[in-house]
């Protein structure tokens, strides 16, 4: 008796294996189709300076919509991009579009705007992805110093020594660095000063309870005092209330970037805050 239903667990988790790598694999093959067919699109969440307001750049943010699957999100199918390899055809779409987009806001008369891409590990540790970026920056024209790419301090640390000199030749061409999701990963301030990054973005984590956690605002004032310190530029993520941004601002956190201020937006909706912010 025990044996049968020991035997029928078995087909039921076979059963579920099965259904769930079918699904992957389905998955997979929509995802290879995804570029060709122009599922994918960018979203832009506006980063801005705390003291004006005013929007100084943009993260560019992926999104799929697949005519079966709805709109999906990229913490599903960045990994399977990244298992695959297809996240060096997506990533490159992603420079080029993000610095394309940008190139033409600045020449509706937003000079200065910069855009921060998010890279992931693989991508990032590609010996092609210096190319990429170089590519990205001649075929639209922007200026390197308007670029930001966003890398996770774990992305960072995997192959330290190729990844200090990836960023160092980034930092030569004149491309900014940001340590996306700041503190939440496994970066020690040794690394911190071997890493030439030019700026830090606080994890959301710490955000979130600022205003009622003490530790939280510790270390969040911690994070800003040793960002000026190295000489780097500190932007708050997930900034939802107007008391965290007030606390931030108290802080002295030059940039913030959250739904409080704005959520990612259609390239189209964006030009017309842009637009308004003007008059
Ligand atoms: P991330 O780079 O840390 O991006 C911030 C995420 O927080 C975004 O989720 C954004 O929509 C969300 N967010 C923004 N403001 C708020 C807020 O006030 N509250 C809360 N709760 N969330 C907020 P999203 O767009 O789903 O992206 C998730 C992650 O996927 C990103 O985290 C990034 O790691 C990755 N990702 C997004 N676009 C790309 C891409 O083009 N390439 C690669 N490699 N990864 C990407
Ligand atoms: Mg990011
Ligand atoms: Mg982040
Ligand atoms: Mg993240």
């Amino acid at each position: 008796m025990a044996k049968k239903s020991g035997g029928n667990r078995i087909q039921f988790y076979a059963a579920k294996m099965n259904e769930e790598m079918l699904y992957r694999l389905e998955m997979e093959g929509y995802l290879r189709k995804a570029l060709e067919k122009q599922e994918l699109f960018l979203c832009y969440q506006p980063i801005i300076d705390i003291h004006t307001g005013a929007i100084i750049g943009n993260e560019a943010l992926i999104r799929w919509r697949h005519p079966q699957l709805g709109l999906v999100r990229p913490g599903e199918f960045i990994p399977l991009a990244e298992e695959t390899g297809l996240i060096h055809d997506i990533g490159r779409w992603v420079l080029m579009t993000a610095c394309k987009q940008t190139k033409e806001w600045q020449q509706l008369g937003n000079e200065h705007l910069s855009v921060f891409v998010n890279v992931s590990a693989m991508q990032f540790q590609h010996e092609q992805f210096i190319d990429d970026v170089k590519e990205a920056l001649r075929q639209s024209q922007l200026s390197p110093h308007c670029l930001h790419l966003e890398l996770t301090e774990n992305s960072m640390l995997r192959h330290l020594s190729n990844s200090i000199q990836v960023m160092n030749e980034l930092k030569q061409l004149g491309v900014g660095i940001a340590v996306d999701d700041f503190g939440s990963g496994y970066a020690s301030f040794s690394y911190l000063k071997r890493l030439p990054a030019t700026t830090l973005k606080i994890d959301r984590s710490f955000i979130e309870q600022l205003h009622t956690n003490q530790s939280d605002t510790a270390i969040v004032k911690a994070i800003i005092t040793m960002g000026h310190g190295l000489g780097l530029k500190t932007i708050a993520e997930g900034v939802e209330t107007v008391e965290q941004l007030e606390l931030l601002k108290m802080l002295h956190c030059r940039y913030a970037q959250g739904y409080v201020l704005y959520p990612p937006l259609a390239a189209e909706e964006l030009v017309g805050y842009m637009a308004a912010r003007k008059k």
